[in-house]
């Protein structure tokens, strides 16, 4: 690491105190940008690091609700403003008790970098609450939702910052959002996206990410002339990105053996085939169960149960070729690493964000094995939303293959940036370096040109 790189570490993690996945979230990219400061000193010279892990704007709000039985119940809600250089503020919001100031900080900053992957006009922003929409009904996740928008309306808009879902907020809160939004403005607009088909929404943007992540695996596969027909392959998570990457990988002839939550994972060495993916998205999406009820239904499975306390994931130490972490951040550590390359895995491409450890990141590179990091590879998502935000502004709807088409070319177009960008900078096939510059360079270059903003 460079002096300037050392220096510029120490100071933001003074400056923002208890935030780790911020830290690791920026180290990273700062790692590899070492090399573009070296050539480009003018980068260093307008402190834009500096500024970039500065948001723009942080909003951090009260959100009382109501529950079933009466009780008051008072959450904390944020969003993240973190950089407009390329366009409105664009990223998901996160519902989840682990929510806090510092983890939206480390999803807004990868945002803006992969934002500006996608050849798309959009900035960086991520927001959510501490809520836990687990084991509540409908009705308490739509009062939670009502009472969110109240003041989060305030400060976001079509123009302005566009929210989207992640962990925790799928068809049916962005629908309570959407809705409270439209009563409080009135006005019918793409101020979220992620939104029903009849009200907004575009084809293919529940399926963008999983299948985004499996696309960019099929794009680094072909540069060693491999695909993925007959592969066995690792998913984790078996929410909206793992249930997409899984329909994907059926797609492409691949063999999905595993799913997870966060109570534990199964594995099916058969296999998890059409029917039995249709199960689980019935038992996730519409029953709202746990995995572990998969073997009941289908008894060839195993079901094993996380151990809170251990130092590896036995989910990793399946013998496979491909892994999909799609479930959440530093889930695969060193240990973990170690089993997958152990147990033959060559291709990681990561459906969620920073699912990697920095000592799993530095034994996938070390091994030379094709691993695309979340900001390039689980970039379709935003790239749908995208799309829809175009759809709403030209009030339009494209056909199913239209986008899909769309979503394609432009996987393929992150996966060319990246592997173009870090063999410019001397590491070839190290997606890790060619998505942070890439990302960086063009947001970078943008706010030069926009003066001391
Ligand atoms: P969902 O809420 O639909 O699913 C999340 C899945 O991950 C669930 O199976 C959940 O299990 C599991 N999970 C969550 N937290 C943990 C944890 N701490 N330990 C173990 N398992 C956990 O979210 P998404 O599928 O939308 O998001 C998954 C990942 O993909 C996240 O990292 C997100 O940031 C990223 N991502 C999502 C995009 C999108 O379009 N939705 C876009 C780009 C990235 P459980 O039910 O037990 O909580």
């Amino acid at each position: 690491m460079s002096d300037y790189v050392s220096g510029l570490m120490a100071d933001l993690k003074a400056r923002n105190p208890g935030e780790p996945e911020f830290h690791q979230a920026v180290q990273e990219v700062a790692e590899s940008l070492t090399l573009v400061f070296e050539r480009h000193p003018k980068y260093r010279e307008a402190k834009i690091l500096e500024r970039m892990t500065e948001p723009e704007r942080v909003i951090m709000f009260r959100v009382p609700w109501v529950d079933d039985a009466g009780e008051i119940r008072i959450n904390r809600g944020y969003r993240v403003e973190m950089n407009s250089a390329i366009g409105p503020y664009k990223g998901g919001l996160r519902f989840h008790p682990t929510v806090n100031l510092g983890l939206l900080k480390f999803l807004a900053f990868e945002q803006v970098l992969k934002n500006a992957l996608t050849t798309l006009p959009m900035g960086g922003g991520k927001g959510g609450s501490d809520f836990d929409p687990k084991g509540k009904s409908d009705a308490e996740v739509m009062r939670f939702c009502q009472s969110f928008m109240t003041e989060l309306q305030r400060h976001i808009g079509p123009n302005t910052d566009v929210p989207a879902g992640d962990i925790g907020v799928g068809g049916r809160e962005i629908g309570y959002l959407f809705g409270q939004y439209k009563r409080i403005r009135n006005e019918f607009t793409g101020v979220l996206t992620g939104k029903g088909i009849e009200w907004g929404g575009s084809l293919i943007r529940p399926e963008a990410t999983g299948y985004g992540a499996v696309y960019f695996a099929h794009e680094m596969l072909g540069t060693r002339d491999d695909n993925l027909e007959g592969k066995v392959c690792l998913v984790s998570g078996s929410g909206n990105v793992a249930q997409f990457a899984v329909e994907k990988l059926l797609d492409m002839g691949a063999k999905p053996v595993t799913m997870s939550d966060s109570n534990g994972f199964i594995h099916d060495p058969d296999g998890i085939d059409r029917e039995k993916l249709e199960w689980v998205m019935e038992l996730k999406n519409v029953r709202r169960g746990r995995i572990r009820e998969y073997v009941e239904a289908f008894p060839h499975a195993t079901y094993t149960e996380a151990d809170p306390k251990g130092d590896h994931n036995p989910m990793w130490a399946i013998p496979a070729d491909c892994a999909f972490p799609c479930a959440t951040q530093n889930e695969i550590n060193g240990k973990d690493a170690a089993n997958l390359l152990n147990g033959g895995v060559y291709v990681v491409s990561e459906g969620a964000n920073m699912p990697s450890t920095p000592d799993a990141v530095d034994q996938f590179l070390s091994a030379g094995i094709l691993y695309g990091p979340g900001k390039a590879a689980n970039a379709g998502g935003v790239a749908v939303s995208g799309l829809e935000m175009s759809q709403d502004a030209l009030r339009i709807t494209w056909a199913r293959h239209e986008v899909d088409g769309r979503l394609k070319d432009i996987m393929k177009a992150i996966h060319k940036q990246c592997r173009e960008t870090a063999e410019e900078y001397g590491t070839p096939g190290n997606y890790v370096n060619g998505a942070n510059i890439a990302g960086f360079v063009k947001v970078a270059d943008a706010m030069l040109d926009q003066g001391l903003v």
